[in-house]
């Protein structure tokens, strides 16, 4: 049994620091490396290293991205779902510049084509879990049936709306039991679908009365966790539904750590809500969400996505009580 399953991508990045980003025409050097990425596959490690037995269902390429995310897997105790695919595995092109700034090309590939029947093929594996998490790096209608199946199942749904020029629907959002916006997908989902137009940098500073409100009218039966970076994260729930916490709404400070690397703390964030939520179900949310806080700031200490998530271990040690 897997109490937690994760939906969604795999890629193989490969990444170039070079001085500057290359101009159009232009042909230049960098210094590469290459690893795994994909928010699926990121949110599905830092599940697995937060305690939670993880099922992660996922499309790969028969290749070698295919066989380093079989191997990965297994090397984590994840439960490999993987549909086959004609396509290769995903890819990620990443040019990175002195100043930190990129320029990323994903070549989807295989990510493309999982399909919902995959998703819907082991229903022992939807029974079992406690908790459902899912990005949108997949098909859009792979990830409605995904939460449609999870929610009859009795699972809590997850839906991390990332990345933010993602397509969305109003049927989509209502399907998660909790959303996962940070301030950029926030943004843009307000534009979408509530017709609020606003900075994503204007987000955090918001007061928590009218960051509610917001959230509100974007998922009036759900409960919404926007991510705030540095800041920490910002939640609100339905008043009838609250989750175990005490207030609707409120706001949980970011740990204090040396980040040096932010690439991946929103997966590490969402990864490590889900196993805190499927761990220890009748515990309030505002404990799943402090936890969430210390493991994604425990990532940033490291460079990576993926590699970089700590182990449960690490986070208990660092922020003991
Ligand atoms: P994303 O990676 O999707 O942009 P955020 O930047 O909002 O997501 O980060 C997700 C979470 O990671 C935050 O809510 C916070 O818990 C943690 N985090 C990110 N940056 C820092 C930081 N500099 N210091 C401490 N925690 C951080």
């Amino acid at each position: 049994m897997n109490p937690v399953i994760v939906v969604g991508s795999f890629n193989v990045d490969h990444v170039w620091r070079c001085a500057e980003l290359p101009a159009v025409g232009a042909t230049i050097a960098g210094q590469y490396s290459t690893g795994p990425g994909g928010k699926g596959f990121n949110q599905a490690v830092a599940a697995a290293r937060a305690g939670a037995r993880t099922a992660f269902v996922c499309a790969l390429g028969d290749d070698a991205g295919g066989a380093l995310a079989r191997q990965l897997a297994a090397a984590d105790g994840i439960d490999l779902r993987a549909e086959a695919s004609e396509q290769p595995t995903g890819t990620a092109g990443i040019y990175v510049d002195a100043r930190g700034r990129n320029s990323i090309v994903i070549g989807p590939g295989a990510n493309g084509t999982l399909s919902a029947a995959h998703v819907g093929s082991d229903p022992a594996l939807l029974a079992g879990a406690r908790v459902l998490l899912a990005q949108l790096e997949s098909p859009v209608e792979t990830i409605e049936a995904a939460l449609a199946l999870a929610r009859q199942a009795g699972a809590t749904t997850v839906l991390n709306p990332a990345p933010a020029n993602a397509s969305t629907s109003i049927s989509l959002l209502r399907l998660a039991d909790v959303l996962t916006p940070n301030e950029t997908e926030f943004a843009a989902l307000l534009s979408r679908h509530v017709g609020e137009r606003m900075d994503a940098e204007a987000v955090a500073a918001l007061d928590g009365a009218s960051l509610h409100g917001l959230c509100r009218k974007l998922l009036p039966h759900g409960s919404v966790v926007v991510t705030l970076g540095s800041v920490g994260a910002f939640v609100s729930h339905p008043d009838e539904a609250t989750r175990g916490d005490a207030q609707a709404y409120y706001r949980v400070g970011a740990e204090s750590v040396s980040a040096s690397d932010t690439t991946g703390a929103g997966d590490a964030f969402n990864g490590a809500l889900v196993a805190s939520l499927a761990n220890n179900a009748g515990t309030p949310f505002a404990s799943h969400v402090r936890f969430a806080n210390r493991y994604a700031a425990l990532s940033t200490e490291r460079p990576g996505a993926a590699v970089a998530m700590p182990r449960l271990a690490e986070v208990q040690e660092r922020f003991p009580g």
